[in-house]
């Protein structure tokens, strides 16, 4: 029989005190695959780091939604993280590590460097006034 893909959707307001809720309820969604601890404290970090980016770039701390969208299939997970706020001008300047636009709220500019470094692959889309969407992949027991 094939295999059914297993999904989640969820919407939350851009508040920071759902970075916690988003990170655990992922955590809680992959763990049907069994991921090691340093597997599983590397996608909730990720997640912190995408939602947090939503909730500060995308939105400047005003409110708003954001959507996760998770799916598993065979030990891959897929992590989308969306908002539809401000967009990113410039999507490769974004990536570089220790690149911020908001250096006055002491941000560093490493989240994209730490998504990058935590999941197998970080996709963006980003349109001006539009929003973002981060899609980032993990495959699970690779030892
Ligand atoms: P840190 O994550 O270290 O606190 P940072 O958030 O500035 O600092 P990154 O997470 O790497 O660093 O993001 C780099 C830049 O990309 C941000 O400064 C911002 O300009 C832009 N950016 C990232 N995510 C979004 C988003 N969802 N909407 C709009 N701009 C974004
Ligand atoms: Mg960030």
């Amino acid at each position: 029989m094939e295999q059914i893909k297993n999904e989640m959707k969820m919407e939350f307001p851009a508040l920071s005190s759902n970075e916690g809720f988003a990170r655990v309820t992922v955590g809680a969604f992959v763990a049907e695959l069994n991921p090691t601890v340093d597997e599983l404290a590397d996608i909730k970090t990720a997640v912190s780091e995408a939602v947090t980016n939503c909730i500060i770039h995308g939105y400047e701390q005003k409110g708003g939604s954001i959507w996760i969208q998770c799916s598993i299939e065979g030990q891959q997970v897929e992590i989308s993280v969306i908002d539809i706020g401000k967009g990113i001008r410039d999507i490769e300047q974004a990536r570089e590590p220790l690149f911020t636009t908001k250096p006055e709220l002491e941000r560093s500019g490493m989240g994209f460097a730490f998504m990058e470094a935590f999941m197998d692959e970080v996709e963006v889309i980003s349109e001006l006034g539009k929003g973002t969407c981060i899609t980032m992949r993990k495959i699970i027991g690779k030892g």
